[in-house]
């Protein structure tokens, strides 16, 4: 197993040490918390209500609003068995995979993907099965290939739509096969939904987790680290069929015992106020996007890229470069910019960078502008 760092980590790590980098790398979203949610977390201090241990799978309060909301979008989850709230998605996944995987088990990623899925199925003793998205046309997934790597060892397959890194959303016809897919060949289709808020087209996205026959096969996981802007305070959730949730919360509680109670307390606030926050950051990541696909539409000559559906990156393909960590460092070094190399994603990331517009307009703005400077005046030749 790989003990270094990502690659997103280690490039945050050394632009720390540089004085007036701009960081578009890791995905931290620059809103504060809100004050809806900061009002009742200082409430629930006030009323010593955080001092002490909740119940493994969370407080009960919180159980119980996360079942009706989850409700509301036709998702039946008991509070009482069918729920765990987490210490953010990592955890979440890290607990899921730890309770669900055998020696060998294996779980089918779609690339370019979030780095640390690969890490944590190893972690727990799995085989990481890597699907490539074909790139052309917007990183599409062939079907046939998908089930060209379905074999008996098969135990799950991670969806992350909308997409980290690449912004795309898979289409309801693909979500529905995997599902099928899912309960003809019985393993899990586990549904990272971080990034389930940020999309921008018109209508929400496809969620194959509200399709209530395909509830046996799902594991969804929920954060508030991106959408309420809580990435500091570790929180998220976790819900299944309760046959899968009573394994996963025995190891849930082995690792943390239970998400900090404060934080708890601004999960709840965030889903109480949910839709006065989400309307009010989201409009302002629509911003952000613009902002930052401007910017890169002026540098065709450097990059090609297509705009993302969902999520809150860009992941543009540097023309005619090759070593795409060394130029990323390269540019951290000379024009003071962080940004992640794709090859991190995997192999489907090659030749990409990745920019996360959650930072600041100003900050959009002043590191596209230096990253602008860098191609003009470096041509990116091989560092
Ligand atoms: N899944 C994806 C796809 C992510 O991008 C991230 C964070 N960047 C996570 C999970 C984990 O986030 P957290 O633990 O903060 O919820």
């Amino acid at each position: 197993m790989d003990h270094t760092l990502s690659a997103i980590k280690r490039i945050e790590n050394r632009a720390k040490q540089i004085p007036g980098v701009i960081s578009l790398a890791q995905g931290i979203p620059s809103l504060p918390s809100h004050h809806l949610i900061r009002n009742e977390v200082i409430d629930a201090m006030l009323n010593n209500k955080v001092d002490k241990y909740s119940p493994p799978a969370g407080l009960l309060e919180m159980r119980t609003f996360i079942s009706q909301k989850l409700a509301e979008k036709n998702m039946e989850y008991s509070h009482e068995h069918e729920i765990i709230v987490t210490a953010g998605g990592i955890e979440a996944l890290s607990a899921t995979m730890l309770a669900l995987l055998k020696h060998g088990d294996e779980v089918i990623i779609l690339t370019p993907a979030y780095p640390n899925y690969e890490r944590i199925i190893l972690m727990a003793g799995g085989k990481p099965i890597m699907v490539p998205l074909s790139e052309k046309g917007g990183w599409i997934l062939d079907l046939s290939l998908l089930k060209k790597r379905i074999s008996r060892r098969t135990k799950a397959i991670i969806l992350c739509s909308p997409n980290n890194p690449t912004g795309s959303v898979l289409s309801e016809k693909q979500l529905r096969t995997i599902g099928i897919l899912a309960q003809r060949h019985k393993f899990l289709v586990i549904c990272d939904d971080i990034y389930e808020h940020f999309y921008f087209g018109d209508n929400a996205p496809f969620n194959l987790c509200t399709q209530n026959q395909f509830k046996k096969q799902i594991i969804r996981i929920v954060s508030f680290s991106k959408d309420f802007s809580l990435s500091g305070w570790r929180i998220g959730f976790i819900h299944a069929d309760n046959e899968h949730i009573s394994k996963i919360l025995s190891i849930h509680d082995n690792l943390i015992n239970c998400a900090p109670v404060i934080s708890q307390y601004a999960g709840l606030a965030a889903l109480k106020n949910e839709k006065v926050i989400l309307n009010e950051y989201m409009e302002i990541y629509r911003k952000r996007r613009k902002i930052m696909g401007d910017c890169l539409e002026s540098l065709s000559e450097y990059v090609q890229f297509t705009w993302p559906n969902g999520a809150y990156y860009f992941f543009p393909k540097i023309i005619g470069a090759t070593d795409v960590e060394g130029l990323c460092f390269d540019i951290l070094e000379k024009a003071k910019v962080a940004v992640v190399p794709g090859d991190d994603f995997g192999a489907g990331g090659k030749g990409h960078i990745r920019l996360c517009f959650g930072k600041s307009e100003e900050e959009i703005i002043e590191g596209m502008k230096r990253l602008e400077q860098y191609f003009l005046y470096n041509k990116f030749t091989e560092v």
